[in-house]
């Protein structure tokens, strides 16, 4: 009813203006004009409060005139004043509230526009169920979420259950493919997978400490059936500690994680693709280098046939055509010999390092590969170790091979905790790094030839890993040896030289 307020407020005016100026009353009938200036608070901007208030006033100076023209006698000219001071006073009170209600208007105006169009998805949520549980939890003695927890398991899913959606923006909507907010608070429960229950209880913990913000990845379902990795903020105001009033944040980085899976996944999987470009590169050059002897050898070996073949066999001939095959044979043997220290790359920048902090860094870098065997890593680094000495980025590559080849190992077992175990210790004057995994490990026949070049028992496999992890460690002064007990594991132990100190 929009016209309702100034229709009434018009109708009053004229009203109190009959009155006023046509009753004899000795009242101030004109201090009623207050009554106009408020009705039309809500109708009308400021400035034409304040119009309207100067016009109050004015119509009380004419009924003032009309009905006692210039005798000013001292009542009237009082009640008169006293209709005037009321009637400013008020609307000069009716224009500041205005601006005070534009103010605040606009910044709620402001606040609905942030909720609506954020990227973000926004829940405002009501957890006071959550709130009393706790409160409940609490005073039955337990003493945290964990014996809350042993007390009652299904507490979590229940007080997901509890949790009331109050309000929810666009994004919300979009981001769950829910057609409203309704639709969407009814189905949020079954939103959360089974497996998302320990980022549930770890919640609770935050509420139950009066934590008042709290953040987690998590996955989520949508309400057509896709999976979205999203950040979760919880966010409790501190006026609000019964949890009645709860601002739930959802970001989705499904598409960012993914990218970082495939950002680890490739550099896990760098290690290998060094094998592959090292191969490449000595694959050229053996074609290269060894046709040359390898013709040679043809060559001699035919040359040598034919004089044996002879009638009378020409035993010096053939003799000399056999030396040059052999010496031939040994060139290439060369040939391949400088191939192999062409695999330990470039000469290593020596320097000292620490190699615990190069196991931990290694280990963030491989984390994912460790999840997508599903290894689980354990560290067993001794602390201050001295340095080591050699070239960071080659003994990190070493780490990575033996690191992949654990994890491919391991893909077999099933009957087992996958376990990779590195370590790392002084023994005898040199630093020991140990990889250890619970792959089926090697027979004895197998461990002679791991370290040869292009020894491999995998489908897709190079053979040039441990081959060129040896040759990088033999340039580092180093050795690498490998151990293992058939169908328990396998461990590769590496040693490198200690960084010694230049004595002054
Ligand atoms: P690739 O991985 O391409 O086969 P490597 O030189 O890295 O080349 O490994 C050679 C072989 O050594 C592998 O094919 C595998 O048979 C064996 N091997 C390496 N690491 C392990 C391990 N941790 N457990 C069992 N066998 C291993």
């Amino acid at each position: 009813m929009p016209l309702f307020s100034p229709i009434a407020a018009a109708a009053l005016a004229i009203v109190i203006f009959a009155v006023d100026t046509l009753t004899p009353f000795d009242i101030a009938i004109a201090v009623l004009y207050v009554a106009v200036v408020l009705l039309l608070l809500n109708c009308v901007d400021r400035r034409s409060l304040l119009l309207i208030g100067a016009g109050c006033m004015g119509l009380t100076l004419l009924s003032f005139l009309i009905s006692h023209g210039t005798s000013f006698q001292p009542g009237p000219v009082a009640r008169c004043l006293v209709s005037l001071a009321a009637i400013g006073i008020s609307t000069l009170l009716a224009a500041k509230v205005k601006s005070a209600m534009s103010v605040l208007g606009e910044s709620e105006r402001r606040y609905r526009h942030i909720f609506r169009a954020a990227g973000v998805a926004i829940l405002e949520m009501d957890f006071a169920a959550v709130g009393a549980a706790i409160a409940a939890g609490k005073a039955a003695g337990d003493k945290d979420i964990a014996a809350a927890r042993a007390a009652d398991p299904g507490l979590a899913r229940r007080m997901l259950g509890a949790m009331r959606l109050i309000n929810a923006n666009d994004t919300s909507l979009k981001m769950f493919s829910a057609a409203s907010v309704p639709k969407l608070g009814a189905a949020l429960p079954g939103l959360v997978p089974r497996e998302m229950e320990e980022g549930l209880w770890s919640m609770l913990a935050t509420l139950w400490e009066h934590g008042v913000a709290h953040e987690a990845e998590s996955v989520m379902d949508t309400l057509d059936g896709r999976r979205l990795t999203v950040l979760v903020t919880i966010a409790v105001p501190a006026d609000r500690p019964d949890l009645g009033q709860v601002l739930v944040t959802i970001m989705d980085i499904t598409a960012r994680r993914e990218t970082e899976d495939a950002l680890h996944h490739a550099q896990a999987e760098l290690a290998h693709v060094t094998r592959v470009a090292t191969l490449g590169e000595m694959t050229a050059s053996i074609a290269h280098e060894i046709n040359q002897p390898l013709a040679a050898i043809v060559t001699n070996g035919e040359a040598g046939l034919r004089w044996l073949d002879r009638p009378v066999p020409e035993l010096q001939e053939g003799r000399a055509s056999l030396r040059s095959m052999v010496d031939d044979a040994r060139r290439a043997a060369t040939v391949v010999q400088r191939l192999r220290s062409l695999a330990a790359k470039s000469v290593p920048q020596h320097a000292p390092f620490a190699l615990d902090e190069l196991i931990g860094e290694t280990a963030a870098l491989m984390r994912r590969e460790l999840d997508r065997h599903q290894v689980r890593l354990i560290l067993g680094l001794e602390t201050g170790l001295p340095p080591a000495l050699g070239d960071r980025v080659q003994i990190q590559q070493v780490l990575i091979n033996l690191m992949v080849n654990a994890c491919q190992a391991m893909d077999q077992v099933e009957d087992r905790a996958r376990d990779l175990v590195i370590g790392c210790s002084v023994v005898d004057g040199a630093l020991e790094m140990m990889v250890a995994d619970s792959g089926p490990g090697f027979d004895p026949e197998t461990a002679s030839r791991l370290f040869n070049a292009f020894f491999t028992t995998k489908a897709n496999g190079m053979g040039m890993g441990l081959s060129i992890c040896r040759s990088i460690l033999e340039a580092h002064g180093g050795r690498i040896r490998a151990s293992a007990t058939p169908g328990a594991g396998a461990t590769f132990t590496v040693s490198l030289p200690l960084h010694k100190e230049p004595s002054r």
